[in-house]
């Protein structure tokens, strides 16, 4: 269904008021999915294709062990190894074993989610919604970023998918961090490849650092990078591009009673990563398993772990932690042990074992400036 007017959702059949969700993107979608399968009635609203408001198309990766998991049908692609390449070339490679990196397409997974809507008679009001929705609700669209933290970075980045006239790429391997590129000051600079086959591949220039580029910047840096990585003559069939705070400021939580905010919108995006996709999928389970009662926000990572990427973000800002630390971590460790970190899945234990491989000093250096640093409220 779809039009401008959007009924008021109360009135429907469930505990005496229907859901809606407001956004339809990875917070949105991951929700809506599991709804349907639990039967709880709800409705959709969504900024129409070409609003401003309607979020960009774009590729969602993630890692953890192989098999169907959450939207398992609609990966586009994955990856049994990672790479991390260090400024001199060194690689520091890892077969994931039973664990996969892999990547889905935001339009592949808007598509399966709005068949399955229809087929479950979920109404979708295509709209830009201004203003708080009537309770109850789940509401992802973004807000503003807080400056509020002690530490604001972007993840910035321009992506091509390239194809190449002559093959070029592992399609086994996913290359995570390639330190082959000039280091900006405060803050780091590294080339991402996912290949597809052996001639094409989402090749990225990322940043993480406080101060985003321009386009001809990121057109020159890309450009640079790939020919460094050693990608020959090549067309470029699509365009990415992503600006994605890095902060550990606390959100806001949601203004109105009744309407839980949700999503990249709520701090689901870890601070020293830059992905929630997997956050996401953890959150909507527990969403879904309170209803029908009242929605309280989950927790979208461990305090300890916001800890440690304060004193990351802190560090790297400050130019005490670079692309030596990042290889280092993925040199010194095991692979699940540094995947599972960044994933929030990691023990007590193995978060002490991850930092202990971490250069002493500068760690605490950056826990001391961030020490000196009170948190501010949100
Ligand atoms: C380019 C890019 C690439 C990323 N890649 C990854 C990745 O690989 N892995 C990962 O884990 N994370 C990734 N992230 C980070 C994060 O997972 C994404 O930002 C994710 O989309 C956040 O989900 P969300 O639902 O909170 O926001 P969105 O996906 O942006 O969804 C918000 C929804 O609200 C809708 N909306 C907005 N305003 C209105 C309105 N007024 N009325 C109605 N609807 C509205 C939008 O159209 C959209 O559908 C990426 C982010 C970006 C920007």
């Amino acid at each position: 269904m779809t039009g401008d007017d959007v009924p008021d959702p109360r009135g429907g059949d469930h505990d005496g008021a229907r859901l809606t969700v407001v956004g339809l993107g990875a917070a949105g979608a991951s929700l809506a999915w599991r709804l349907v399968d639990a039967g709880i009635p709800f409705e959709v609203v969504e900024a129409p294709a070409g609003a401003r408001e309607r979020s960009p198309e774009r590729t969602w990766s993630t890692w953890g062990p192989h098999g169907p998991g959450p939207f398992g049908h609609l990966v586009a692609a994955s990856w049994p190894r990672v790479r991390v390449i260090a400024p001199d070339g060194a690689a520091v490679t890892a077969e994931l074993g039973s664990w996969r990196y892999r990547s889905l397409s935001s339009v592949d997974l808007d598509r399966a989610v709005r068949e399955r809507l229809d087929r479950a008679g979920v109404p979708v009001h295509e709209r830009v919604l201004t203003g708080v929705p009537p309770a109850p609700a789940v509401d992802t669209r973004p807000v503003p970023v807080p400056t509020t933290g002690r530490t604001l970075l972007w993840q910035h980045f321009l992506g091509h998918r390239v194809r190449t006239a002559v093959p070029t790429f592992d399609v086994r391997t996913a290359t995570l961090m390639d330190f082959r590129t000039p280091q900006p000051a405060g803050g780091v600079a590294f080339g991402y490849v996912l290949p597809t086959s052996a001639t094409e591949a989402l090749v990225e220039y990322t940043e993480f650092s406080a101060g985003l580029l321009t386009a001809g910047q990121y057109r020159d840096r890309l450009g640079e990078y790939a020919a460094r990585a050693g990608i020959g003559a090549h067309e470029v069939v699509a365009t990415e591009t992503g600006v994605i705070p890095m902060t550990d400021a606390v959100f806001a939580p949601s203004p109105s009673p009744g309407v839980l905010r949700w999503g990249a919108a709520a701090g689901s995006v870890r601070p020293s990563t830059g992905y929630s996709f997997s956050t996401l999928q953890r959150q909507a389970d527990a969403l879904v398993a309170q209803l029908p009662g009242p929605l309280t926000l989950p927790a979208p990572h461990r305090r300890r772990h916001l800890l440690m990427d304060s004193v990351v973000l802190r560090g790297v800002a400050d130019g005490r932690l670079g692309a030596g630390f990042f290889v280092d971590l993925f040199r010194r460790n095991p692979v699940h042990r540094v995947l599972g970190f960044l994933d929030g899945s990691t023990s007590p234990a193995q978060d002490l074992a991850l930092m202990a491989t971490a250069p002493r000093l500068d760690m605490l250096r950056a826990v001391a400036a961030v020490a000196r640093t009170p948190h501010p409220p949100p």
